[in-house]
């Protein structure tokens, strides 16, 4: 399944998560994927992150640069030239992970208390994705609305366990209503989720 946002009222935030649900659409674009995914290994953590998230050991790609990212939406036949507007996809069945630049470089940024107060709406955002795209892997799902309003529960919990910013902070409610900021400029399809237990 393909899903793509709306340009939202931000514009610093690329705002789309997609995820191809279905085995067969991935054997269809896996074939001719040319750049194969890696994790610089300064990033591992991000990676060991999403693994523990989703409770799978997936192969957790960061694109390093636009071009780069372009090329890793287009070896899955989306569109290079909108490549600001996706955040991430997964290939569910496969457990392959894809993050754009922003996502990465926003986790990275988070990870310093000056940097992550300079930089809280992608912080906020990225951890957001990651989570949301951990829920997908997680849950087998490509339910956007579900998938999203777990991240959404998902939060501040992953902002606390990540960067140790303290539950019930000033902080932590401000990257959480920067990322419900963000999260209302969606697509329908993520809006209106209840976060149900896992298998209920
Ligand atoms: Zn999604």
């Amino acid at each position: 399944m393909v899903c793509r946002s709306a340009r939202g009222v931000i514009a610093l935030a690329a705002l789309c998560c997609v995820c191809f649900a279905s085995a067969a659409a991935q054997a269809a674009t896996i074939a001719d994927r040319s750049a194969p995914s890696s994790v610089r290994r300064s990033d591992a953590w991000i990676g060991t992150e999403a693994d523990r998230l989703s409770g799978r050991s997936l192969v957790v790609s960061c694109a390093h640069s636009a071009r780069g990212w372009a090329q890793a939406l287009q070896a899955v036949g989306l569109s290079p030239a909108a490549a600001d507007e996706y955040d991430g996809f997964s290939l569910i069945q496969l457990g392959e992970l894809h993050l754009s630049p922003y996502v990465c470089n926003g986790l990275r940024l988070g990870l310093n208390a000056s940097t992550r107060r300079s930089n809280e709406l992608q912080v906020a955002w990225a951890v957001d994705v990651l989570v949301h795209e951990s829920v997908h892997m997680g849950r087998f799902t490509a339910d956007e609305a579900l998938t999203e309003a777990c991240a959404r529960t998902g939060l501040p919990v992953e902002l606390h366990r990540l960067y140790g910013i303290a539950y019930h902070s000033v902080e932590l409610e401000r990257l959480t209503k920067a990322a419900a900021l963000v999260r209302r400029t969606m697509g329908p399809a993520y809006q209106g989720g209840v976060c149900l237990p896992a298998g209920g």
